[in-house]
């Protein structure tokens, strides 16, 4: 778990201080407004991953004032995926064992942050699967603090805990909603003011059919779930050969984040001499050491939790947070990725027009592998390229750029048929 404070909790100056589990969503909200009411303070911790992210709770919790903290659970997340004790929802969804983790890592941030308990949004009955009464009774016994797990807007169905019994927080004042009926979530809203709020459980691409058929191909495909695949994946079109992954961006937001994506291992390709997409070809034997790998994905994941995080506060919610356990190098990063932008449009472009492929060792072996080939006709099929009787495309390794020429012939299976 790699931690950032957006806004900072300081030092707890009331009697008790709660650590709200916040998605930024209506429930959430609310559950923290029960609390305030009482003269609880609040301190959010959310969650982001490579299957969600934490753009909405930046925003409400500055909407509220709240301070919070944002914890990258990718790794958790995943281990969880490949392996969940309780199931899953419909999809690649392991909420059960989701909420359970995620109330395990509020309470190991208890002290650190000096709260008293953890609270959350649910709502018993909300979800027929992971808020039932046994699912919420897991929820606690996951977190491995038994009865420091406050749920307001359901506390009154549910036994007394720990800070209820201690006098730091008032049964009385809290609620007993229960079911799907969103009514008296609505009534709510309106008499605490809340203007925008989410809905609740939106964006996890777990539970996403298209997304969940993908990260399980991929599964088969590496034998495991890595997270700078699923980030690799997510940036275009991906075509899973047997020894390589190919990913082909068909626009530049595509083309940009397959950029920030790449790592150094990868091959890139692009068309030479016309404006064309860019495609990452990722080997599969070419993944370098365990060490090397994370040290990647830390980077990485600061990077684009940074990048999110600068849109949040450009859209006027947020001011630029400091990582409290920053991952060394993230601005080499972006330098590394401004300059490939740069390098792929003077290619394009024909400003620079790399040598043809010769006989070198490395060339020979990337040459020998046909996923190299197929993403270089590839490239051509999804450029204006297409259409000329010969087109050549670039191939990009660190230090090494060269070029190979393609006939019409080659890329013309890859064109859509003619009704
Ligand atoms: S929807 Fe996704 S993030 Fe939310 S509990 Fe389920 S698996 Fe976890």
């Amino acid at each position: 778990m790699k931690i950032f404070e957006i806004r900072e909790p300081g030092e707890k100056k009331k009697k008790a201080r709660a650590l709200l589990l916040f998605s930024g969503g209506l429930d959430s909200v609310l559950a923290g407004k029960v609390l305030e009411e009482q003269g609880v303070e609040i301190v959010c911790l959310t969650f982001r991953s490579s299957f969600f992210g934490a753009r909405e709770a930046i925003k409400a919790a500055a909407e509220q004032g709240w301070p919070l903290i944002v914890a990258d659970i990718t790794r958790e997340q995943i281990r969880i995926v490949e392996n969940p004790r309780y199931g899953y929802g419909r999809q690649l969804n392991p909420c059960i064992d989701c909420h359970g983790q995620m109330a395990r890592l509020a309470a190991e941030l208890l002290q650190r942050y000096q709260a008293d308990f953890v609270a959350t949004g649910e709502v018993l009955g909300e979800r027929p699967k992971s808020q039932n009464l046994q699912a919420l009774g897991l929820v606690e016994k996951l977190s491995g603090i038994k009865g420091l797990v406050l749920r307001p807007l359901s506390a009154k169905l549910l036994a007394p805990t720990l800070p209820e019994e201690k006098g730091l927080v008032e049964r009385d004042k809290l609620l007993d909603i229960r079911g799907r009926s969103r009514k008296r979530q609505l009534e709510l809203a309106d008499r605490y003011q809340l203007k925008e709020y989410l809905t609740p459980a939106g964006g996890c691409l777990l539970t996403d059919p298209g997304f969940a058929a993908r990260a399980r191909q991929l599964r088969r495909w590496r034998g495991a779930l890595w997270p700078e695949d699923i980030e690799l994946v997510r940036a275009g079109r991906a075509f899973l050969e047997a020894g390589a992954m190919i990913v082909v961006g068909r626009d530049e937001r595509e083309n940009d984040h397959l950029l920030q994506t790449a790592r150094e291992t990868d091959v890139l390709i692009t068309t030479a001499g016309i404006k064309g997409p860019l495609a990452v070809v990722r080997l599969k034997a070419e993944q370098g050491s365990d060490d090397g790998q994370k040290a990647g994905i830390e980077l990485r994941l600061e990077t684009i939790f940074r990048e999110a995080v600068s849109e949040a506060a450009e859209a006027g919610n947020q001011t630029e947070p400091e990582p409290v356990e920053s991952g060394a190098g993230a601005e080499p990063e972006k330098v590394r990725c401004r300059e490939l932008r740069a390098l792929v449009t003077r290619i394009q472009e024909g400003r620079l027009n790399p040598e043809a492929a010769g006989t070198g060792a490395e060339e020979v072996w990337v040459l020998k592998n046909p996923a190299i080939r197929e993403a270089c006709l590839l490239v051509i099929r999804y450029s204006r390229a297409r259409h000329l009787g010969r087109a050549a495309a670039a191939i990009i390794r660190p230090g090494k750029i060269f070029r190979l020429e393609f006939e019409k012939a080659d890329w013309e299976k890859y064109l859509p048929s003619k009704p």
